[in-house]
């Protein structure tokens, strides 16, 4: 059946792509580059071993180094897919190996501390374009990975000021050819933005399952027996990996608790409407985020399937 990403490029786009830290985003990007003919060569590193052996096992990349540092040798296109909190180390250790004129980028799900943590590392001759593919799934490692991850959803550059166009447009002309809907943004509307449609949405999982994971009046095996649609959904986001989800919180923090503290709000307002007995309140809320979902299913980021779209290891968007 036809994957939907369209015939292999006719040349590749980049000569030598390195590919840091080999976890879902990692070896999705590495499989669609495979797949689509975006790279002449790619060389992926990770630093576990057991994750270099998968990553041979399953043919994902043409070479499979121990050390960060050497996959960037002449590489004309650097993609770190580590954990936010990971960016600056790898980015000082692979700094002085750049070749000139590459472009560094990052898929990382927060833009301004990403870009802190790695613009002061990275040599004046090469191109730092930061980047954020706003698809994923609750998995991680490198077998969870597929070439389709990125079709029809969006990857967010953010650019600093002063950024090169050229090298702008190129790794556009990357994303694109992956499958992806490229939008250009600033890193912190980028960092707010994602807040509200990630970040929070992420907390609010992780405290709901948490939440009846700690009930002293309700067993965890009636919640699991009696979980509902709702809960069900909660618990596939709360499933997310900790380290990713720890590092977005730790450096995303101030926009989360902005949106947080709306949402707080809210959710009193939300409160004293129950308590009020306010029928119309209620209504008229559900109403207006009923047309969301609507909005989001005619975009095509989700589909109207009772299942609320998602077979396992469909794409969620984080
Ligand atoms: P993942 O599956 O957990 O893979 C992360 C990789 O980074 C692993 O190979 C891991 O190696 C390596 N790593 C972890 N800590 C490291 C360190 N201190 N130094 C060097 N390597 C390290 O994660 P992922 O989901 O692919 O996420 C990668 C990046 O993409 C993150 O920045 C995340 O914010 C972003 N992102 C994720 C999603 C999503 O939904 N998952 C979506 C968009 C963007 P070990 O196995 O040895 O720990």
């Amino acid at each position: 059946m036809p994957d939907g990403l369209g015939a292999p490029l006719p040349a590749p786009l980049f000569q030598r792509l390195a590919i840091i830290g080999l976890g879902l985003i990692g070896s999705s990007i590495a499989r669609v580059a495979r797949r689509k003919n975006l790279a002449g060569r790619i060389v992926v590193a990770d630093r576990s071993e057991d994750v270099r052996r998968r990553a041979v096992k399953l043919g994902l990349a043409d070479t499979v180094e121990t050390s960060a540092a050497s996959a960037v040798e002449d590489a004309d296109l650097v993609i770190l897919c580590v954990p936010v909190g990971a960016m600056g180390g790898v980015a000082e250790e692979i700094g002085p190996h750049l070749k000139s004129g590459a472009i560094l980028s990052d898929a990382g799900s927060v833009k301004g501390a990403v870009i802190t943590a790695i613009s002061k590392r990275v040599p004046a001759s090469v191109y730092f374009v930061p980047a954020h593919p706003v698809a994923g799934t609750e998995e991680s490692g490198p077998d969870a990975g597929f070439a389709t991850l990125f079709r029809n959803r969006w990857c967010i550059l953010t650019p600093p000021e002063g950024t090169d166009q050229k090298a702008v447009a190129r790794l556009a002309e990357f994303w694109t050819a992956a499958g992806a809907n490229v939008e250009i943004m600033n890193p912190a509307h980028h960092d707010l933005v994602l807040a509200i449609t990630s970040h929070v949405p992420h907390l609010i999982a992780y405290n709901i399952v948490g939440t009846a994971a700690d009930l002293e009046t309700v067993t965890q095996s009636e919640v699991i027996k009696f979980s509902a649609g709702g809960f069900r959904d909660f618990t596939r986001i709360a499933a997310s990996d900790p380290t990713m989800w720890r590092d977005v919180f730790l450096n995303n923090r101030e926009a989360v608790l902005e949106m947080l503290g709306r949402f707080t709000e809210d959710l009193t307002a939300l409160q004293r409407m129950i308590r009020n007995g306010d029928g119309k309140g209620l209504f008229d809320l559900f109403t207006r985020t009923r047309a969301i979902r609507r909005g989001i299913i005619a975009e095509g980021q989700e589909t109207a399937a009772p299942d609320f779209g998602r077979r396992t290891g469909e794409e969620n968007g984080s």
